[in-house]
């Protein structure tokens, strides 16, 4: 049996599974670490584990070497920065443990059981309150001494927009332009509510097709993967689509662009099997 956790700023879900299979899952809020974890320690204390893997919201520190390998850093999340989250965890439970971003399990889980079956290689972009990537790489999570933070790349201003952007950093990265908020912040209707017509997608779509074709570029990933709250925006797809292939201008061989651009394949349930799987992977490579 294997455990999986996916860690979210608002709720951890947690499950067990059985070759193969789910046989359990809960969901419980994320509020301060000893809270939390007291939920989770009850859930999993029933159950003979044999590994577990964890993709956590960040950002973590992921390079063994580091003395804070593990660790929730500077999140705004109260009790969570400097936190041993992956320490805590391995001290209830002496086992394997595979330790990752939400959005990396994500990728892994889509590469595995979702939209990209069959392939080595996936990147997998969250649009929501925030925006994150994750990629895999010939069937393993691509990390150096931190892991990527795709949300924050540079992007070039579409010509009509002039909204200086939301991020606390870099106020107009991709995550401040591109992300839920900027919609919301441009209009003032949030984005469930605003018609398909509105010309905010078409530059909502220009930044999301930059990020494509910069992670294209960079990381030449087999399939990339669209999911979060904005991508359930159909029309937004096509959009992007356009975008990608009107900026890439030809230069870089992808495949068709309905098959490289897609959403994802298991919606909201890829990040938690994900886990599963890196539980596994972890388990037969020990
Ligand atoms: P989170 O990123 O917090 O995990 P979501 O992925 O649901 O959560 O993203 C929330 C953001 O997505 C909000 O800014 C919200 O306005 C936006 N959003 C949610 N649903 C839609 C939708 N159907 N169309 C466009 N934007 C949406
Ligand atoms: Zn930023």
């Amino acid at each position: 049996m294997y455990g999986g956790i996916e860690a979210g700023g608002t709720k951890f879900i947690c499950a067990v599974s059985d070759q193969g299979e789910i046989i359990e899952k809960i969901s419980v809020p994320t509020t301060t670490p000893n809270e939390t974890l007291a939920l989770v320690f009850d859930f999993f204390d029933q159950y003979e584990l044999e590994a577990m893997g964890i993709g956590s919201f960040g950002p973590i520190g992921v390079d063994p070497t580091n003395e804070r390998y593990g660790y929730v850093l500077a999140t705004p999340k109260k009790g969570w920065k400097n936190y041993d989250f992956l320490g805590s965890i391995k001290e209830r439970y002496d086992i394997p443990v595979a330790w990752t971003t939400d959005v990396n399990a994500t990728a892994y889980g889509e590469l595995l059981k979702g939209a990209a079956q069959g392939k080595n290689s996936c990147l997998y972009l969250t649009v929501g309150t925030g925006i994150g990537g994750g990629v895999v790489l010939n069937g393993e999570i691509f990390s150096g001494s931190a892991h990527p933070e795709m949300g924050h790349i540079m992007v070039k201003r579409h010509p009509d927009d002039d909204y200086e952007g939301t991020c606390p950093y870099h106020k107009d990265c991709l995550e401040g332009l591109a992300a839920g908020p900027s919609i919301e912040a441009r209009t003032g209707i949030k984005g469930q509510d605003l018609p398909e017509d509105h010309p905010v997608w078409d530059i909502q779509a220009f930044y999301l097709a930059q990020a494509l074709v910069n992670y294209s570029l960079t990381l030449a990933p087999e399939k990339i993967i669209l999911g979060g709250g904005v991508m359930n925006q159909g029309h937004l797809l096509q959009k992007v689509r356009e975008q990608f292939t009107t900026l890439m201008a030809g230069y870089m061989e992808t495949p068709p662009v309905e098959e490289y651009i897609v959403q994802w394949g298991i919606p909201n349930e890829s990040g938690i099997i994900g886990s599963l799987l890196l539980a596994e992977k972890v388990h037969q490579e020990k």
